[in-house]
């Protein structure tokens, strides 16, 4: 299967969840930054997201630009991704990406896309490279934690392996991942 056909499967899932459904999303995701992805790719990475966090029960929105600051937030969370050219001091450069878990403000996560692409080489994997990242770093600020799994979403350093599976259909969030994340939004959800 090739992955414009995964990805417009995800996208009917995405759909067919949320139609009629009026329950607010659970985390609201602002992408900013001037080193973004091309637009299909960044489609094809929020649909897969937002398939990733559904499987488990955690609603998601996406914004562009940077929260108001002052206004009501949409969400009990609100998660602010900044595309980089340059990685912030201190990251290694095996990192492809950057969270600050306990960041009260300014942006939480940081990608570093030239990396991505560079993982990616001449494949197609760009944006399910960009979706595990994404996810990966946006279960870091909901769990409140530098926790990492043996598999899946959460491992800390994902094998050739895991790039090839993660091109045919998502990697999973392990149990102890999903009970995190839904502590962190039960905190969350008592703080606003
Ligand atoms: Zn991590």
């Amino acid at each position: 299967m090739k992955p414009t056909l995964l990805t417009a499967t995800f996208l009917a899932a995405v759909l067919t969840a949320t139609a009629g459904d009026p329950k607010p999303v659970d985390v609201t995701i602002y992408l900013c930054g001037d080193n973004g992805a091309p637009s299909a790719v960044e489609q094809s990475a929020r649909a897969t997201v937002n398939w990733m966090f559904g499987k488990v029960g955690v609603r998601t929105a996406w914004r562009v630009g940077e929260p108001q600051k002052g206004a009501g937030q949409p969400s009990r969370a609100v998660v602010v991704v900044k595309f980089a050219a340059e990685a912030p001091a201190g990251v290694p450069k095996s990192a492809l990406a950057r969270a600050l878990p306990f960041s009260e403000d300014g942006a939480a996560i940081t990608v570093m896309y030239d990396r991505i692409r560079f993982i990616a080489g001449r494949s197609n994997r760009e944006a399910p490279i960009l979706a595990h990242v994404l996810a990966h770093e946006i279960a870091h600020v909901l769990q409140r934690t530098n926790w990492h799994a043996q598999t899946g979403v959460m491992k800390a350093t994902w094998d050739g392996q895991d790039y090839d599976a993660m091109e045919r259909a998502p990697l999973k969030f392990t149990t102890t991942d999903v009970e995190l994340i839904k502590a962190g939004l039960t905190i969350l959800r008592a703080s606003r």
